[in-house]
């Protein structure tokens, strides 16, 4: 047997100097021999170790064999028989954690490149297989199922339960489907085509798209039941942003992460005012408070709308950044300054009601808190200030209240999450059940598909004891 090599292949990827100032993928994806190359390295471990770690149990082991047998259209089959999203989970899924993080190679070296394989089968399907993927659905059961939300845990329970012949319907309150996938993670790290493929397929799948349709406003969870359907998943995500509450952040000048992104993503305000009519707040010097994946995002975005100096500004130190290392990283290449240790304590604005600067307290770690990492502790007398023209809060989000205070016997638990069994997403209204980031609060894309998973098969075993 040849020796395997502790490396993975490298993901090519756009230089930084050039793409800090273009919105196109950064990551450029492997070409076949590179693929080829990485599916050699797996071991085929008899026990399949990475398939514990993934969230929806893809079959990975039989994927990378198929692929390595240069049977395409079979490795694309196997991931999809899991995964109904799978070019969006290789881009964006925390592998590291997951599958990657229990592969067998990588006590020895790198772990196998799972994810970059995965998006190489599955771009192949949607972008260079001849024929489209065959679709083959079970005779209609006629009963109907409303889906509340087109991000990915609304997707997801949408596409399976029409794949056990239900009648399904997404009603979603932006104009376009996708949820985060398309409002929020920039087309950097996700391109549109991507994002919009991948829902073709499930719209293929025979779900029908009610956009424009704000489920609590428009129309109740009780008159879609009033209206037919037997079962209602929802999947309204956590969209409600977190400010600090320090004061200064009513200063024009000040906006949260989602707003920019939102503006940005799904609006396309890079492109204003030539092919958009959406403006977006743009700064000279930028300060990004937060450290995940959505505050990456903000500041990456930031740097690509002009920005000459943008920071990440984060109250512990880097060990805790709880962004995916490999966008950090990326953040880093594009010029982003980490303040570590730094948390804001104040806006400060001009004569006009602008931002103009940022005061700021040092900090120091403690010892761990509730969420395990160590605590912050302000460190007195520390206070300094940043001079900035735009600062993007990126703290964290919380559900939206909307469809819980519209909806009788539906209970809510701490921090506005819809309270639903883990197992299988059953809320405390009967016929009703819910998952992702509605129910979790901030998570992600793949364990939001996970739990769309687990409720469509329960909301499958539903309907179809009802007369
Ligand atoms: C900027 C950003 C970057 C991220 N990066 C990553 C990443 O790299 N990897 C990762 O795994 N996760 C990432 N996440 C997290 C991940 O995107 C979410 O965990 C995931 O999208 C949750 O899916 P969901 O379907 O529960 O909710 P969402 O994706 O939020 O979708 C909910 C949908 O419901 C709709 N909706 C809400 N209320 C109503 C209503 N009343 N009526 C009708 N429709 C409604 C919303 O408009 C939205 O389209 C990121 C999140 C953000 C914001
Ligand atoms: S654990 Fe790693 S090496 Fe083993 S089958 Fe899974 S991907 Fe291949």
């Amino acid at each position: 047997m040849a020796k395997l090599n502790p490396n993975r292949m490298e993901m090519p990827q756009q230089d930084p100097s050039v793409r800090r100032r273009n919105f196109d993928e950064v990551a450029l994806g492997y070409d076949a021999g590179m693929a080829m190359q990485e599916a050699n390295r797996c071991l085929q471990c008899k026990n399949k170790p990475c398939m514990t770690g993934c969230p929806v149990s893809v079959r990975i082991p039989e994927f990378i064999l198929a692929l390595r047998e240069s049977n395409l259209p079979a490795a694309a089959e196997i991931l999809k028989s899991k995964n109904n999203l799978p070019a969006i989970c290789g881009r964006v899924c925390p592998q590291e954690n997951q599958c990657e993080k229990v592969c067998l190679v990588g006590k020895k070296g790198a772990p196998v490149a799972i994810g970059r394989l995965e998006r190489f089968v599955a771009d192949w399907q949607l972008f260079q297989s001849a024929e489209s993927e065959k679709i083959e659905l079970p005779a209609p059961t006629n009963k109907r199922v409303a889906v509340i939300g087109a991000g990915p845990a609304g997707l997801t329970a949408a596409a399976d339960l029409a794949r056990q012949g239900h009648r399904v319907t997404i009603f979603e309150a932006l104009h376009l489907p996708g949820g985060v996938l398309r409002y929020g993670i920039p087309r950097f790290r996700l391109p549109d085509d991507v994002v919009r493929k991948e829902i073709d397929y499930v719209q293929r799948l025979g779900v029908e798209f009610v956009m424009d349709m704000v489920v609590g406003k428009t129309v109740t969870v009780d008159e879609l039941f009033a209206d037919g359907y037997q079962a209602v998943f929802l999947g309204t995500g956590a969209g409600l942003p977190t400010f600090q509450n320090i004061p200064g952040e009513n200063l024009n000048g000040v906006a949260s992460a989602n707003e920019i992104l939102s503006r940005v993503n799904l609006m396309k305000a890079y492109q204003f005012p030539e092919a958009s009519d959406t403006p977006v707040l743009t700064g000279r010097r930028v300060a990004v408070i937060g450290a995940g994946n959505v505050a990456m995002d903000s500041v990456r975005t930031s740097i690509r709308l002009g920005a000459e100096e943008a920071y990440i500004v984060y109250r512990r130190s880097e060990q805790e950044i709880p962004a995916r290392h490999e966008e950090m990283e990326h953040a880093k290449e594009e010029g982003v300054i980490f303040k570590l240790l730094t948390a804001p304590t104040r806006i400060l604005g001009d004569e006009r009601g602008w931002v103009k600067a940022m005061e700021c307290q040092q900090m120091e770690l403690g010892e761990p808190d509730a969420s395990g990492r160590r605590r912050p502790v302000p460190i007195p007398g520390s206070e300094f200030t940043m001079d900035v023209d735009l600062v993007i809060v990126a703290i964290g989000t919380s559900p939206n209240p909307l469809v819980p205070r519209t909806t009788q016997g539906l209970e809510i638990g701490g921090h506005g999450t819809i309270k639903a069994e883990q197992e299988t997403g059953a809320t405390t209204r009967k016929g009703v059940w819910a998952g992702g980031d509605a129910v979790t609060g901030a998570a992600t894309v793949i364990e939001a598909m996970g739990a769309g998973k687990r409720a469509a098969a329960a909301i499958d075993a539903y309907v179809r004891e009802l007369d």
